[in-house]
This record gives structure tokens, C-alpha cells and sequence, in this order.
């Protein structure tokens, strides 16, 4: 009974192109494929993602920069952002792979042993995670502007709320700072980022979860679909209890039947006792604690046993599923399908 998750190439390659098209003319979008392509496989999204047009792609780590060198034309840029280690010196060197230099320290590492390569820097304009300090910029200015600087980035905390005060100032800030490079490209924004308005877009827009579905926008299509097999139904009685810890308790007579799909492959126990399957567009409420391998759900009220449920389809998305769980969009996918088998769709 293997399960599969279905991904929809096709609709990635949309997407980018709808971003290509949304942004300001003269803006590169890029793709961003970290984490394997938030799950759903470097190799085949960046192929597909190099066919609809993205000739730059960000990483995090250098493993995961090796990994989608080997089927990208040579014609192409591969950020890191976790930025330079001298341990990867070999691979920075050789594959030509674009450091995102977050500190002085990497800074200085680069240096030493690639100063005639093309880097990034990040610039911290508030997160408080990775880039340089606004004073650090200036001690390290001179040093930065006779070496081949090709990109500025900067990364907004809020994007997710577009009318948030903090993003006008992060966009100020990344403004300013980067303006002491005057000749370098320019990003500020992400997925969310991108639809705040074009003022955000700069040189290179960077959409890492809007490629996959993970964004609500009309414009903007669903990747992935699931369907679970049904394993085994019961008939329950009043008092009847489901799952570990007895969670739910039934008052009437119900008929449930358990699929084969729990938190291991995604169906966080968040979902436990708030979370849908759908038949059709019928939903079936999940009943009880979600297992790492099983979840039960209601099919009283189905006409007949249906062989499977769909847990991400026409009507729930990983946008849906990430407010039934309290998260964003990019935890749900990542967490999807690592055990079932995943069927591209072009
Ligand atoms: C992950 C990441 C992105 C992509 O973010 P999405 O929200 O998935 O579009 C862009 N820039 C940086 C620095 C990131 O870490």
C-alpha cells in the first residue's frame, strides 16, 4: 500500500513565471530551494525551475549547494546563506559557489582564501539572526568595496503582514545601508515580501515557499496533493473512546475508518481532534490523537467506505493546514510525505 505525494512541476514553473511577471521589469527573480527544496526534491524542482527561466538559486548550506551543482548547467549562480566555512574552501572554490557573507569573521575567512570570487553580504537591517551589524558595515566598507561584491541582501522579519510598521523601517534601513554600495545588486524580499509592494523588489526578488503553493494569492497554485488509503473501519457505540489518551469519546453511534498517514509523514498532531480529510468535498473530522503512522477519522455520514481520503488537494491546501496547526505554510510542507513515494507530475 504505498502512499504518494503527488508534485506538481508544472505549477512550479507557474509560479515562477507569475512572480517573473508580477515583479518590477528590470528585477531577476531567483528561486530558493534550501531544506531539498522544502522537501519536495533539489534535483527535480531545479530543474524544472532552470526550465521556466531561474538562472540563480539559493541554498543554506554548501552540502546543499554540491548537491543541485550536479544538475545545473554550468550557467548559473548558486548562493549560500549560511555563508563561508573555510572547511568548504574546495567546493566555494571549484563550483564557483556565491557566499553569503553574514559577519566580519566570514568575511575576513573569504578573504584569506578567495578574495577574487564573487560574494554576497547580508546585512542585519533588525532580525537579529545572520548579517552584518549596521556599525560593522562601515569598518568593513573599503575593505568590501574592492572585492567582487555581487549581491546585497537584507531579509524582512514581518513581510507575512504586509501593513506591519516594522517593514517600512526594515526598508529604510536596508535602503541606507546598502546604498554604501552603490554598484552592487540589491535584494530585500521574499515570498511575502514581494507583495507588499514593488518598492521591496530591488534587483533580485528571492521566492523560496510562494513556488510551491504556500502563499495565499489567487494567482499563485497548489503543488502538492495526498491521498491517504483507508486501512481498516469500525462501528463505534456511545462511550467508545479513539486513539492514545481516549481524546475523543463518542456520543453517538459513529462508523470511522483509519488511514495510513500520521505525524511521521507530516500530519502534525496539531491536527488531532480539529484537523479534516476529504472525500470529495465532503470533510471527514479527524477523531482522537494523530499517530505517528495512523489517524482515524468519521465516515459516518459517507455513503460508502471511499478506498481513500485526500489530505491535500482541491479543498485543503498546506495554507489551510497551517491554520488548523497555528503555523506557516513552509513548516507544513517540509514535514510532508518523507516516507511515501513521490510522484512528479509535469
Ligand atoms: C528561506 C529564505 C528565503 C525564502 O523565504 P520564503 O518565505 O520561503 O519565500 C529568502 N531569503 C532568505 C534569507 C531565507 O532564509
Amino acid at each position: 500500500m504505498t502512499v504518494v505525494i503527488k508534485i506538481n512541476l508544472s505549477n512550479i514553473k507557474k509560479n515562477w513565471l507569475y512572480l517573473n511577471k508580477f515583479s518590477k521589469k528590470n528585477t531577476e527573480t531567483s528561486a530558493v530551494i534550501k531544506a531539498n527544496a522544502y522537501g519536495l526534491g533539489a534535483h527535480e524542482v531545479a530543474t524544472a525551475l532552470w526550465e521556466a527561466g531561474s538562472r540563480s538559486f539559493f541554498v543554506a548550506t554548501t552540502e546543499e549547494a554540491i548537491n543541485i551543482d550536479k544538475i545545473l548547467p554550468k550557467y548559473r549562480k548558486i548562493y549560500v546563506l549560511n555563508g563561508y566555512d573555510k572547511k568548504n574552501k574546495k567546493a566555494f572554490n571549484e563550483l564557483d559557489l556565491i557566499p553569503v557573507l553574514n559577519s566580519p569573521d566570514q568575511l575576513n575567512s573569504f578573504v584569506e582564501d578567495s578574495k577574487n570570487k564573487n560574494f554576497c553580504i547580508q546585512i542585519d537591517i533588525g532580525m537579529n539572526r545572520l548579517g552584518f551589524q549596521l556599525d560593522q558595515i562601515y569598518k568593513h566598507k573599503d575593505c568590501i568595496k574592492n572585492l567582487n561584491l555581487d549581491l546585497v541582501l537584507g531579509h524582512l522579519t514581518t513581510a507575512i503582514n504586509p501593513k506591519n510598521s516594522s517593514n517600512k523601517i526594515q526598508l529604510h534601513k536596508f535602503k541606507e545601508f546598502s546604498n554604501n554600495f552603490p554598484f552592487s545588486k540589491k535584494s530585500l524580499a521574499a515570498s511575502h515580501g514581494i507583495f507588499i509592494d514593488n518598492k521591496y523588489h530591488f534587483d533580485l526578488i528571492r521566492p523560496g515557499i510562494a513556488l510551491f503553493g504556500g502563499i495565499r494569492n489567487s494567482n499563485i497554485l497548489d503543488v502538492v496533493s495526498i491521498e491517504l488509503p483507508v486501512i481498516q473501519t469500525h462501528f463505534l457505540e456511545p462511550g467508545d473512546g479513539i486513539g492514545y489518551g481516549l481524546t475523543y469519546v463518542c456520543k453517538e453511534k459513529k462508523r470511522v475508518a483509519t488511514l495510513a498517514g500520521g505525524y511521521a509523514d507530516g500530519l502534525t498532531r496539531n491536527f488531532s481532534n480539529v484537523g479534516f480529510l476529504y472525500h470529495n468535498k465532503i470533510p471527514c473530522p479527524i477523531l482522537g490523537k494523530i499517530s505517528m503512522d495512523l489517524v482515524t477519522v468519521d465516515i459516518s455520514h459517507l455513503n460508502q467506505v471511499p478506498e481513500k481520503l485526500t489530505f491535500l488537494g482541491q479543498n485543503q491546501s498546506i495554507n489551510d493546514l497551517s491554520d488548523i496547526a497555528k503555523t506557516i505554510s513552509h513548516e507544513i510542507l517540509i514535514n510532508l510525505g518523507n516516507r511515501f513515494s513521490r510522484h512528479y507530475v509535469n
